[in-house]
């Protein structure tokens, strides 16, 4: 099945265009990925459809894993939380399995690695391979998808030894890099738009998914979509309900959310949400299963205004999906909710419920107002969120690699 042209009904034709020039420059090439799993975690996510989609476009791309045991995986753990800044030291032993596990995966993969043109190596799990390949003939690229600027410095100053032999590292904001003596790259994070959390539906399905759960679509919709979590601010939200309510009485606010079953603090969170909203019919706080991606696709495409009020935020995934289907985001003024929402253009920031209610209203009443973001929204979004500009960013560094551009590319 060929996968660019589904990508181009929904990307655009001139976007797929401009990937199968890139990707001339790079035809026959020998790509090679490597991560620790190939289900689960946004890695997986987008190493399966990057991967066939750099297939159909010629390139020679492999997928491979490093394997490691309970102990090599308690170890990334490890490094994963101390790399994001978790105060905690591994044991020496631990680190010991880390290595020995890279090297013996590297025995495996040795052939693969030393004779591809680019690697591309995921997270910290297997960042030892490179060292475990002396006659590499391509260029070696880590590419890290946590952010790593506050890390545990102990842990860092072992594990930076790892990467500073790369040709360049990838991060996802630029906020999340640390220096290193090599070029630094940003590819911001994308969306899927034939995932079932994005793909369009039709109105009787997102018709039945509000029936369901007692929503009624005739009378306007807020809606936030994140975990229980206090830096998403669900109370903010509340509160800005309760302001805008004032002018608008029949507003209702969806708040769906789930995730909190493993997570004591997520846990309390939801209670407080649930006590907060308890006196209020219109306020309507969901529980979803982690496979409710359809679900929240169709409560993202009924709502009137999508709100992401968080007070700390990576980059803000929701944001993006509520954009991609046209929705004003009302979102907060902090991290990766800044790329996306150009204020006053494709969505509005605002840092206090005072700020968010005056919003919420302003945009109700001014419908021809509040389409023409959405419109925005969705347009700013195809430009540069979905899968194909990550795609094409990866492409666009491969060129720069391979040929040696002089200056840096700069990607976005
Ligand atoms: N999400 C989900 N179920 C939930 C809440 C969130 O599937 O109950 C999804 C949401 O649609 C988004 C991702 O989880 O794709 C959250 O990513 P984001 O960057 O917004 O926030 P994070 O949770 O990573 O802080």
């Amino acid at each position: 099945m060929k996968i660019l042209a589904l990508y181009a009904d929904v990307a655009g034709r001139d976007v797929i265009e401009h990937l199968r020039q890139l990707a001339s420059l790079l035809k026959g090439m020998r790509v090679i990925h490597v991560n620790s799993t190939r289900v689960g975690g946004g890695v997986a996510e987008i190493l399966e459809k990057l991967v066939p989609l750099m297939q159909e476009l010629e390139i020679d791309t492999k997928w491979e894993l490093i394997r490691g045991d309970e102990e090599f995986l308690e170890c990334t753990k490890g490094l994963h939380n101390a790399l994001q800044g978790n105060p905690k030291d591994i044991p020496k032993s631990l680190l010991n399995v880390y290595e020995k596990t890279n090297a013996q995966n590297a025995e495996q993969l040795r052939h693969e690695l030393e004779e591809a043109d680019i690697a591309f190596i995921h997270d910290p799990q297997p960042a030892p391979l490179l060292k475990f390949c002396p006659n590499r003939k391509g260029k070696w690229i880590w590419r890290c998808h946590i952010d790593i600027s506050r890390p545990y410095h102990p842990v860092w100053r072992y594990f930076r030894n790892f990467v500073l032999g790369y040709d360049a590292s990838i991060f996802s904001l630029a906020d999340f890099a640390q220096p290193l003596p090599h070029p630094l790259y940003v590819i911001p994070p994308s969306i899927d738009p034939l995932s079932e959390k994005n793909v369009s539906l039709d109105g009787g399905e997102i018709e039945s998914v509000y029936e369901e759960f007692g929503i009624n679509l005739e009378l306007p919709i807020i809606l936030q979509v994140s975990r229980f979590d206090r830096f998403k601010d669900p109370l903010g939200v509340i509160r800005a309900h309760k302001l805008a309510k004032k002018f608008i009485s029949s507003l209702q606010l969806v708040l769906a959310g789930g995730g909190a079953t493993d997570d004591p603090e997520g846990e309390v969170v939801l209670k407080e949400v649930q006590e907060a909203a308890a006196d209020d019919p219109d306020i309507h706080v969901l529980f979803l299963p982690p496979e409710a991606d359809r679900t929240i696709n169709a409560l993202q495409r009924g709502a009137d205004i999508v709100l992401q009020k968080s007070i700390k935020e990576g980059f803000g995934l929701t944001v993006t999906e509520a954009m991609w289907k046209g929705k004003p985001v009302i979102g907060g003024d902090v991290g990766g909710i800044r790329l996306q929402v150009i204020n006053h253009h494709t969505g509005v920031r605002v840092s206090t419920p005072e700020g968010a209610a005056l919003r919420i209203r302003y945009l109700l009443s001014h419908q021809d107002k509040l389409q023409a973001m959405g419109q925005k929204a969705r347009e700013f979004v195809r430009e540069n969120f979905l899968i194909t500009r990550l795609l094409r960013d990866h492409l666009a560094l491969m060129v720069a690699l391979i040929y040696d551009v002089e200056d840096r590319i700069e990607l976005d």
